[in-house]
């Protein structure tokens, strides 16, 4: 079945794009056509952010009700996409290759979550406090939504993703433009259609299709107050610079290449650890900012623990992303395998030794599938230990004691997530403590909501969900009452 849309979700309604050029949508599976939808042009950008303006600045709209009828559209909204939960879970996978089992657990899920969560953290908050000051007086300090958002999203968690954006701001009170990313638009119109059966106003949510040249005319649009974008810290790089220039603050979610410390006391049995070393290093077919993809073995346990990690990974279960039993799916496209498989060539090159895959699987003849593959032996100054693959490649590197392998765990470019495998939760903790990273689990991985999320280094500025996440959308302004006359 092929989904064509021949209009854009702007100011509450479907607008027709002028653009001409459709975006062709393709399963990564089975390279077939799943849709198309029109491509933003410049002007259509211009409707969605003034549609976003108008409602953000209409005095008696969004951003001037009370927290609590905010809320509850929120929950509407929420109910909207757990309505849609199975068909958004369906249109993710079939896009970009995440395994059904996958989407159904987050995509379907995530979002509504998120909108709850931050709809009961602002219904009954009171945005102003009064502070007493140092020197007498009293200070009013006021949280204001921050304005028009440009909400740019990657295509490996596009729902997701999205939601650590509009479900903050939407509760903030600030309206927003959402760029998906081209290679998962197909899900995106749900959402849109959610937004309109919530009945949130016309122009709180509006989304523009494109890619990175309608994203860049977003971003240093002359209307909007905010730019949170997750991607590639190559393009999060150009961001930052563009909004640095014109000063508009900006989150920024990138790369990361974060480390799995295997301490010498670890229960590898996988039993027990399979599925969570799996969600901490494999997740979506390596197509995940925060997986552990260096894992730093022991050389005391060495060759046991190369052996469980060939065993566990060439033990999963490859196929058809909309097949329930599939762990690990294909690479988003065609251009993406092949940047994948050239670094399992450029690791075997610099010496690495394939323990298991390294290949195309040879039963799928369809899709863009990768083998899940172990390197061992890799040198942490290489390239497969450095640069992010962002499929389903691990990357084995020996350490001596802990100093080792928390300066290992360090010496990178990026921070954004890791992990520490561990019997003893006290050691855990130490080791994570000295891991400059932005978040890091133990014996497991599972980003919560209710904690800030992001990264270190190249991996970003900023944080998204919690509290914070909130706050990123705030603008504060102190408002002095009653000042004490100042001395002259
Ligand atoms: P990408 O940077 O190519 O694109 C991301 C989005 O930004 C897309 O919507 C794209 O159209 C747009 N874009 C690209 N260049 C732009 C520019 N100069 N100005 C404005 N918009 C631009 O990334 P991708 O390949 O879609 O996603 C994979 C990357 O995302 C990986 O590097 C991954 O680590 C990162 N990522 C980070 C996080 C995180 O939370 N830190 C989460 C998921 C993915």
């Amino acid at each position: 079945m092929s989904l064509t849309y021949d209009a854009l979700f702007i100011g509450g309604g479907w607008v027709q794009s002028a653009g001409a050029t459709p975006i062709t949508v393709v399963s990564a599976s089975t390279e077939e056509v799943l849709g198309q939808v029109p491509e933003a042009t410049r002007s259509d950008v211009d409707a969605a952010v003034g549609a976003a303006r108008d409602a953000f600045d209409d005095p008696a709209g969004w951003s001037r009700w009370e927290p609590a009828r905010r809320a509850e559209a929120l929950e509407r909204l929420a109910d909207g996409l757990d309505k849609r939960a199975e068909e958004i879970a369906l249109r993710v996978s079939g896009q970009n290759g995440m395994p059904i089992a996958v989407s159904r657990q987050l995509e379907a899920v995530f979002p509504a979550t998120l909108l709850r969560y931050y709809a009961g953290m602002v219904r009954d908050r009171d945005p102003e406090e009064r502070r007493p000051g140092l020197f007498g007086g009293t200070t009013l300090v006021r949280r204001d939504p921050i304005g028009v958002v440009a909400a740019i999203v990657p295509w490996n968690y596009p729902q997701t993703l999205a939601s650590f954006k509009y479900a903050p701001a939407l509760a903030a009170g600030c309206t927003v433009v959402i760029k998906p990313s081209p290679e998962t638009m197909l899900d995106s119109y749900l959402l849109a259609e959610a937004v309109q059966e919530a009945g949130l106003p016309p122009g709180v949510v509006n989304i523009v299709t494109g890619g990175r040249d309608i994203g860049a005319y977003l971003v240093s649009h002359p209307r909007i107050d905010k730019v949170a974008f997750t991607g590639s810290t190559a393009a999060g790089r150009q961001i930052g610079e563009v909004c640095g220039r014109i000063l508009r603050p900006v989150t920024l979610e990138l790369g990361g290449k974060s480390a799995a410390i295997i301490l010498d006391d670890a229960d590898l049995d996988l039993a027990t650890t399979a599925q969570s070393l799996f969600g901490a290093t494999l997740l979506n077919n390596g197509q995940t900012c925060y997986l552990s993809t260096r894992v730093l073995v022991p050389r005391s346990r060495y060759a046991e623990i190369v052996d469980v990690f060939s065993g566990f990974v060439g033990g999963l279960n490859v196929g058809d992303a909309l097949d329930p039993d599939t762990q690990i799916g294909p690479m988003v496209s065609a251009g993406h395998r092949q940047r994948v498989e050239g670094y399992i060539a450029q690791g075997r090159a610099g010496g690495a030794r394939v323990t298991v895959g390294g290949g195309r699987p040879a039963q799928l003849e369809k899709g863009w599938f990768v083998e899940p593959t172990v390197l061992a032996d890799v040198d942490n100054a290489s390239v497969v230990a450095r640069e992010e693959i962002f499929g389903p490649v691990l990357s084995l590197i020996g350490y001596t004691d802990v100093d080792e392998a928390v300066a290992i765990a360090n010496d990178s470019e990026y921070g954004l997530g890791g992990s520490i495998w561990t019997s003893d939760p006290e050691r855990a903790v130490a080791v994570a403590r000295r891991v400059q990273t932005g978040t890091i689990g133990i014996n497991n991985y599972l980003p919560d909501p209710t904690a800030p999320f992001g990264g270190v280094k190249a991996s970003g500025l900023g944080r998204e969900l919690g509290p914070e996440g909130l706050a990123a959308y705030e603008q504060l302004k102190s408002i002095y009452l009653d000042s004490p006359p100042s001395a002259n």
